[in-house]
Order: structure tokens, then sequence, then C-alpha cells
């Protein structure tokens, strides 16, 4: 990527996917505000003294990508219902995760027609932006709306009013655009959508759970709502991130990547965000399939596992995926990110030393190949 684009990341950059453990301490808190134990307001200030730690572990991990750690949302996709209206809470169970992993966290369903009622991201940016050092780039994550739609309608709660779940990802896209519109004026332009129920299609179990014959029909569902999202937003560096979700270290759903390889090529993003650490996922035969006008986000670090793996491992997986990619197009992260939801039990210094390894691995592949 010699005389690359300015929008997008080094080669082997180091980034993360987007959520950090969190402390105890802090998941109580996420737990009381969902209670209505305590105000937003009082909820914000108490976070407001906890989030910089979560910058500062990312930076003194030499990361090139940070976020926020995700440490004020309750889960990754319920950011978009905690600042929208339409929805109630907690009628949807969890039901794609593996019965072992199984958590007692429910989703809202979508129930009224939706309206943005606040910030989804924004002030997260603006506050990660502001207690940052300014070394790392600041990558903002938002849910898709694909994803939104298959985790939060319900044929039973939200037929109503949406009788159809195209119809309420249709009503989502508008939302997300704003919200990168506001991202953009306020000078963010790393952004990431989080498309993890695209990658889940490619279990044959997951499918049957959820009644699904048509894959064909869902990945246009995803591909099309993804790319009007961020169509004509020539400023922003865009990734979608694709996982077999997780949760207390067993993952939702297992398989290679094949079945959805189209939705590679047919995504209008710069960057393609997938995990090839975890053997669910299936392996580098992928690779032959990844499109050559894409960059990969390279999962090389299996956040479910409880080894830290250490740096020259993680460097000769790099070497292979360039037998198939070249030095130009590959940047480095994590499977997946290490608690999308506040609820899931990770742990904060292990994270931390598997980051540190990634970032020692990306600044030896920068020394060696570029
Ligand atoms: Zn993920």
């Amino acid at each position: 990527m010699n005389n690359q684009d300015s929008r997008l990341p080094e080669p082997f950059d180091s980034f993360v996917v987007g959520s950090l453990p969190r402390p105890k301490w802090v998941m109580e808190v996420v737990e009381s505000r969902k209670r209505g134990d305590i105000s937003d307001k009082n909820f914000q200030s108490i976070l407001d003294s906890a989030v910089p730690f979560a910058i500062t572990l990312q930076e003194k991990a030499g990361l090139n990508y940070i976020t926020d750690g995700e440490w004020r949302r309750e889960s990754y996709v319920k950011v978009f219902s905690d600042s929208v209206d339409g929805f109630k809470n907690d009628l949807i169970g969890v039901g794609t995760v593996n019965q072992n992993s199984h958590t007692t966290n429910m989703y809202p369903a979508v129930v009224n027609k939706i309206k943005q009622i606040k910030s989804i991201a924004l002030n997260e940016a603006k506050f990660t932006m502001r207690h940052s050092f300014g070394g790392s780039k600041l990558l903002v994550t938002l849910p898709s709306a694909y994803t939104i739609g298959r985790r939060m309608w319900d044929e039973k709660f939200s037929s109503k009013t949406y009788p159809d779940r195209a119809e309420f990802i249709e009503d989502c896209v508008p939302i997300i655009r704003k919200e990168i519109f506001d991202l953009i004026d306020a000078g963010f332009l790393n952004i990431q959508l989080d498309d993890p129920w695209l990658a889940l299609l490619v279990d044959p179990e997951y499918r049957k759970r959820e009644k699904i014959s048509d894959i064909d029909k869902e990945i246009e569902l995803s591909v099309r709502s993804t790319n009007k999202i961020i169509k004509d937003f020539d400023s922003v560096f865009f990734s979608v991130h694709l996982c077999h979700a997780h949760y207390n270290r067993l993952h939702g759903s297992e398989g290679p990547y094949d079945l959805i390889s189209d939705a590679f090529a047919q995504l209008n993003v710069d960057r393609i965000a997938i995990e090839l650490a975890s053997p669910v996922a299936g392996g580098l035969n992928i690779l032959k399939m990844f499109p050559s006008d894409k960059i990969l986000g390279m999962g090389v670090v299996d956040h479910t596992s409880r080894d830290i793996e250490k740096s020259d491992s993680i460097v000769s997986k790099v070497e292979d995926a360039i037998n198939y990619l070249g030095t130009d197009k590959i940047t480095l992260n994590p499977d997946c990110g290490f608690a999308p939801s506040s609820s899931n039990p990770m742990d904060l210094d292990e994270a931390y030393l598997k980051l540190k390894e990634l970032s020692f691995a990306s600044v030896y592949l920068k020394n060696k190949y570029l």
C-alpha cells in the first residue's frame, strides 16, 4: 500500500475489535443502571472515572487503533436500543449461543416505530478522544442494521409495527447514517460496523435454530443494508467485523466462512475483520477467496483461550497469511471483542497481555516487511 489512500491503515497495523472485559465493579454499575437503581447521569459520571483506564490500557499495550473498551454499553448491539425509542426490554431470549455458554441476558424487541433519542457512539468517541494521549487512532464501533434486525425483531412482538424483519432493518439504516454523519462532522473517520449475525449463518445448527433456509436472501439483506449505510461517506475508513459470537469462552456458532464469502466482495467497505485464530473458523483456506481490493482484519488472537500466545507464534500465523495476500493488505486484531456484553466473564489482565503480544507482532512485521 505505498502511496496509499491516507484514510487507510498501514500494513500490519494493530487493532482492537471493540470491547474489553469490565472490572467487576463496572459490571455491577452497568447492572444497577439497567435495574434503574442509578440514573443515566450518575452512571455516565461513574463511568467517566473508569473508561480512561480502558483507553490507557490499550495505549500502553501499543495498539494503533483503540476504542473506549465499550464499557458504557450493556452490549455492542443494545447500544442501539438504548439510544433509540421503539423497543421494549427483556422480551427476547438469547437462544443463539451454545447451551453450555448460556447467559441469562434477555434482549429488547422492537415494538413501535423507531426514533433516535440520543447519540449512539458520538459522546463515547468524544470522551475517548479527550482522554487518549494521541498516539493511537480512534476506532468507533456501531452495530450493523442486519445484526440489529436479527437480534431485536421478533415475529411475536414486532410484526404489528414491522410485519417483516427487512422493513425494520430498512428503518435502522437512516439512524445509523445520521450517527455516522455526526461522527464525521466531529472528525471521527475510522468506523467499524459489527455484523456477527451475518457470520453466524455459516453454522447449519444455527440456521436450524433460527429457521433460516435461504442464506442468499440473508446475505443480501446484510450486504444491501450495510452498503446503504456507508454510501457516499467517502472520507471514512470503514471496517466490518464478522465473527461467530461468544459467551463465557464458548462460541455461538462454528464453521468456515465459505458460505458467506460472496459477501466479502459485495460489501463496499475497506476492511473486513474476521476470526482466523479460533479453530471454529476453519483456518486460512478462506483467504483464497478474499477479495483483492479489501484489507484483511486478521484475527490472530483467540480471545476465548486462556493461553497468552507469544508474538513469535502470532508472526508465524501472519506469515502464513502473507502467502495468500502478500504484505500490503493485512492488519492484525483479536478474533473478536473480548466482552461484547458487559456480563461476559472474561479477564481484563489476560486481554491486556494478549493485546501486548499482538502489538509486538505488529511492530516486528512492520520492521521486517515495510
Ligand atoms: Zn465479534
